[in-house]
């Protein structure tokens, strides 16, 4: 896949986020994720010992504060000039449950690649309510999986 002009947007405005907010230890990094439609949404790390959010992980949440629908695209860049920086493997599993169609921007800041989320992670473990519903669209990669758990109210779309 190649980066289209809305997927460098998308980095210039972790890029930006990063710079702005993330100044202590608290916050290390920022997140931008965008909508089909468009908008962009950001968010930074939560530092703590007992497991705070990773950026990714705090957009996700500010999109859905927002009422946004399904996210296409997400990046992560870090403080201090560290550039684009690849989802950890909790950050994945959370992107591949919630968007499985999403695309992952990765790569050094010279050659960035969006990738989708399932290339990502391979031999996906499957979430236990999906489980019954659907492992061989897992086995065989044909994402995106059935809809999230029916415990969960109704997206707007
Ligand atoms: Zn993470």
């Amino acid at each position: 896949m190649t980066m289209l002009d809305t997927d460098r947007a998308l980095v210039q405005a972790a890029t930006a986020v990063a710079k702005l907010r993330c100044r202590s230890d608290n916050h290390t990094v920022a997140a931008a994720a965008r909508t089909a439609d468009g908008r962009v949404f950001t968010g930074v790390n939560v530092y703590h010992f007992t497991g705070g959010p990773c950026a990714e992980v705090v957009a996700i949440g500010a999109a859905a504060t927002q009422g946004a629908g399904e996210l296409e695209a997400i990046v992560a860049v870090g403080d201090r000039g560290r550039g684009v920086i690849p989802p950890c493997g909790r950050c994945r599993q959370v992107l591949l449950d919630y968007f499985p169609s999403i695309k992952v921007i990765v790569g050094t800041m010279d050659a960035l690649r969006p990738v989708p989320v399932a290339e990502l992670l391979p031999e996906t473990y499957v979430w236990g309510d999906h489980q019954l519903d659907a492992p061989m669209a897992v086995r065989t990669g044909q994402w995106p999986m059935p809809s999230v758990p029916s415990s969960r109210p109704a997206s707007e779309d």
